[in-house]
């Protein structure tokens, strides 16, 4: 079974058009997590995502629509954009938010938006021996990941950036992290996703460029805040 693996869409359709338009073939589309804040079209991403049968997990940026309390984590930025879309939701696209788990399977292995560890609290995971002592918890499994906006696999061998040109093997206890869709975070600024083979048990890395001039003129005449359309064209 070949999973394709998106993460951090914010709310970005154009990224997301690009990525489903560059995909694979594939078994199940899988999304873990973020899929609005940030960025201009959260019920159009919504309903694109439906319309594809996509599952997904819960993100911060998406619990934040349900608990507006968890808005005092948020920088400053990041919390007037979910004060934007909380405004901007329609009650069937935030009843699809609640409809989310904050964790999911597929077969043995896991998918969360930030980290398996229990209780859930968005921890990112960013360091060999932060991922290491996760690893030793999973076992042999697999376990899909988000919330860094970074593509990236820890083993127990260590960190490592995937190269995009071809399958990358995995050894049975992983963490795959398959970048952000819509607001990549590694310098580079186009889409990144991933898809996951069960069966050859390897992963393929893939970037899409996308039109982002389009994604940040509806930034701005949003009224989000400038930073979020300048940090799409630096990947930042
Ligand atoms: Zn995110």
């Amino acid at each position: 079974m070949r999973v394709a693996l998106l993460s951090d869409i914010h709310s970005n359709l154009e990224a997301l058009d690009a990525v489903l338009a560059a995909l694979p073939q594939v078994d199940r589309i899988l999304v873990l997590g973020d899929i609005v804040g940030y960025g201009p079209d959260p019920n159009a991403v919504i309903a694109r995502l439906r319309s594809t049968g996509a599952r997904a997990v819960r993100g911060n940026h998406d619990q934040a629509m349900l608990e507006p309390s968890t808005l005092e984590w948020f920088n400053p930025h990041a919390a007037a954009a979910a004060r934007w879309t909380q405004g901007v939701l329609t009650p069937q696209s935030r009843r699809y938010l609640a409809t989310l788990p904050n964790h999911g399977r597929v077969g043995r292995h896991r998918a969360v938006h930030g980290s398996p560890k229990k209780p859930y609290i968005w921890e990112y995971i960013l360091d060999d021996l932060q991922a290491l002592e996760i690893l030793v918890k999973l076992g042999r499994r697999w376990c899909f990941f988000g919330h860094t906006h970074l593509p990236r696999i820890f083993t127990e061998e260590g960190e490592q950036i995937p190269n995009l040109d071809d399958w990358l093997p995995l050894p049975p206890s992983a963490l795959i992290n398959p970048g952000s869709v819509g607001q990549p975070r590694d310098g580079d600024p186009r889409a990144s996703f991933a898809v996951a083979d069960l069966d050859s048990e390897a992963v393929h890395f893939y970037r899409v460029p996308y039109d982002l001039a389009t994604t940040q003129a509806k930034i701005l005449e949003a009224g989000l805040p400038e930073i979020e359309a300048a940090r799409l064209a630096e990947g930042r």
